[in-house]
């Protein structure tokens, strides 16, 4: 048995990334799981390599939109069942010192990550209220626990989504619905492959471990959290980030 046997999740960002990951996890141990994202081709082919129609779906969901955050749980309900974990995974970054940073690139970072995952926890949270609970995963970052140069937005973002999630743990712990967050550092995707190598080099040397994560160590955090081997957990926040910033 999976830790998350007959389960229906929604990850946002799941198209690819560390969210495409915590779905290959998710239906490895037994859930069935619909991801929400803005990148169509991605999300579509992401169904695929997650075993096709029977294990996953792809909606199209903006997370900044309160109101499109409810498409890909709809979904997940009629083709699943009732709604058991939802992971606000959705994210970019929009790097600059605050010297060249724009309004806009801070807004943007503002706008995706903490007003999504506002909008993700309230609608998920309101759902699982109503068939006796469940669990929401945040995808947080070490970024908004230290603050990172060039990151004013994102680390503002990423500690607004603690503040969050306890609040939201509080709110909801009656009803049965549990709300965690993870604090990733250094992970292997495309966001951070994208980064000067100078910078990478930087990073790695602040990491105990000497390595980044693979996204599949992410996952799996995030597993626990989401099944019932974290019951009497809520609103707490976990660092997986090889003993950096610790
Ligand atoms: P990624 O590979 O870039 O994947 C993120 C996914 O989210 C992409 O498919 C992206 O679509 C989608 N997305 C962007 N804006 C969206 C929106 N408004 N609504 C719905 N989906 C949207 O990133 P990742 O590295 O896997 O990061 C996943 C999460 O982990 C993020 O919250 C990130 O901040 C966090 N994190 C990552 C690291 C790391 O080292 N990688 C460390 C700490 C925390 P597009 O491709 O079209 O933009």
């Amino acid at each position: 048995m999976g830790l998350l046997e007959g389960r229906t999740a929604v990850v946002t960002g799941a198209a690819r990334g560390i969210g495409l990951e915590i779905a290959r996890t998710f239906i490895a141990n037994g859930a069935r799981v619909v991801v929400g994202d803005i990148d169509d081709e991605a999300g579509a082919a992401a169904v695929a390599e997650l075993g096709g129609e029977d294990h996953a779906r792809y909606v199209h969901c903006d997370v900044r939109d309160g109101v499109a955050v409810e498409a890909p749980i709809d979904v997940a309900e009629e083709a699943f069942g009732p709604l058991g974990v939802f992971v606000n995974n959705a994210g970019v970054t929009r790097d600059a010192t605050m010297r060249t940073m724009t309004e806009e690139q801070f807004d943007d970072i503002i706008a995706i990550h903490l007003k999504g995952t506002w909008n993700g926890t309230r609608a998920a949270a309101g759902r699982m209220r109503g068939h006796g609970g469940g669990a929401i995963v945040n995808i947080s970052s070490i970024s908004g626990k230290v603050g990172l140069v060039g990151q004013t937005n994102y680390s503002a973002a990423k500690a607004g989504i603690v503040g969050l999630t306890k609040a939201a743990a509080k709110e909801v712990a009656f009803a049965g619905v549990r709300v965690n967050a993870v604090q990733p550092g250094l992970i292997r995707t495309a966001m951070t492959l994208a980064m000067p190598e100078h910078i990478w080099e930087e990073k790695m040397a602040e990491i105990p471990m000497g390595r980044a994560a693979e996204p599949s160590e992410v996952a799996q955090v995030v597993l626990f959290l989401a099944s019932d081997m974290s019951s009497y957990m809520t609103g707490t926040v976990l660092e997986i980030t090889g003993g950096r910033h610790i």
